[in-house]
């Protein structure tokens, strides 16, 4: 038999992939209900005006093949949008629709990257860059994160190779919350300047920012000829809001020579993004007032959570966006793979160990991956970032109160291993 390509092999699995299995074999088992903060999806119904006018484009006969890179009337509302909002200088010819901003990452690298070239990844960052990356017979490297994991930019700079080609900045960022200020994102624009890098802005929690602003990198070469342009910026609708499941995101691309060549990717990646989804954005995007009321309802449960874990001595951050934090267990004596399982099992609280967001993937001089995947395993076992190695990632993007009770449950679990520890030290 043939065997699968090395590429396909070294991609790491989904660090929630397990605790998912976890929670819903108890849930089925009748052992339930879970508190599940394990993955980041809003609990809010998307706007009704984007379902009617999802249904109505159906009804209307919106049911071909779109454009492979929007349809004409979403893409002009996303040009003002950037325009107004993110402060980007774009033509609509430069704004491309995808199927989730998921896609349009992979789209992206696949335009930035050659095979062998570099890539340069926040030390804890969301997996799927990683995976991206291997798909797109890439490599990545790692920048460190500081206090608050805020990016170390002159440890950034030190990492920058001849082989790098690419950053990705990720703020808001998922999994730590942090929200990059002006100055950083500065900084890592003009590094990338110097060294003629593209840079890959993910903004998917533009929206969600509490106490800080939210900057689009994109906005710094506003005045900057085409031909000097570096950044492209990726959207999604999806926690904006709360429309994870139509798949709708866009990429506004730094040229319009980079909107063309990603024109020619996205034609064979997806063909097109569904016609009534698209015009289910159209009608997103011509009302804030959605976003608002969710941004209150997860400033409200960041506080809570915030509030308690802090006092239980399990954080020393406090997240300004998305709705993740990263708590720190080393005092309970377990890493964050054991305090996940058993405090699923003893608390039906469902949280994800960071060890998934730091996967220290590691490239030969080449650009080929190393490592070994071993009889029967579908991906390499893969070292993780120390760092990493006592966080769990918490999402507070389910109700209130159980965002209250979760966090209670899981603050007396880690009181309960601490106390644990102490006998068992005696
Ligand atoms: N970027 C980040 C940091 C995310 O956390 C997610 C989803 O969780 C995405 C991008 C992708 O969002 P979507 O594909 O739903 O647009």
């Amino acid at each position: 038999m043939p065997s699968p390509s090395r590429r396909s092999q070294f991609i790491p699995f989904s660090p929630i992939r397990a605790m998912f299995r976890l929670a819903d074999e108890m849930d089925r088992a009748g052992q339930g209900p879970v508190i599940r903060f394990h993955v980041g999806d809003p609990d809010f119904a998307p706007p009704d005006s984007v379902i009617d006018a999802t249904h109505q484009a159906m009804k209307a006969g919106k049911t071909h093949y779109p454009q492979s890179v929007g349809v004409h009337e979403l893409r002009l509302a996303l040009t003002e949008k950037v325009t107004r909002r993110n402060g980007i200088a774009a033509e609509w010819e430069q704004v491309v629709v995808a199927p989730g901003s998921t896609e349009a990452l992979l789209a992206v690298m696949e335009v930035a990257l050659d095979p062998g070239d570099e890539i340069l990844l926040p030390e804890i960052y969301w997996p799927n860059y990683g995976q991206q990356t291997l798909l797109a017979s890439a490599s990545s490297a790692f920048y460190p994160l500081g206090a608050g994991y805020q990016p170390d930019v002159e440890g950034t700079r030190r990492r920058i190779t001849p082989r790098t080609r690419c950053i990705l900045v990720n703020s808001p960022s998922n999994p730590t919350g942090a929200v990059f200020p002006r100055e950083t994102l500065r900084a890592l624009y003009d590094l990338a300047r110097e060294h003629d890098l593209w840079i890959l802005s993910d903004e998917a929690y533009e929206d969600i920012v509490f106490d800080a602003e939210h900057v689009s990198l994109g906005s710094f070469e506003r005045d900057l000829p085409e031909e000097e342009r570096r950044v492209f910026s990726l959207f999604t609708f999806s926690k904006s809001y709360a429309m994870t499941g139509f798949r709708l995101g866009y990429i506004v691309s730094p040229t319009m020579s980079t909107a063309t060549i990603l024109r020619k990717t996205q034609e064979p990646l997806v063909g097109s993004t569904a016609s009534m989804i698209q015009w289910g954005g159209l009608a997103a995007l011509k009302d804030d007032g959605p976003i608002a009321v969710m941004r209150d309802a997860y400033r409200r449960r960041r506080d809570f959570a915030v509030g308690m874990l802090r006092e239980a001595g399990l954080i020393d951050y406090t997240p300004q966006g998305a709705f993740y934090v990263l708590a720190d267990v080393a005092s309970t004596g377990l890493t964050g793979e054991e305090f996940a399982t058993a405090l699923l099992e003893e608390e039906k609280v469902c949280v994800a160990p960071a060890a998934g967001f730091a996967f220290a993937l590691r490239f030969g001089a080449g650009g080929a991956p190393e490592g070994s995947v071993a009889p029967g395993a579908a991906a390499p076992d893969y070292p993780v970032n120390p760092r990493a190695r006592h966080l769990v990632r918490i999402a507070f993007c389910v109700s209130d109160e159980d965002v209250k009770e979760g966090i209670a449950r899981l603050v007396r679990f880690a009181a309960r291993c601490r106390d644990r520890r102490g006998a068992s030290a005696r």
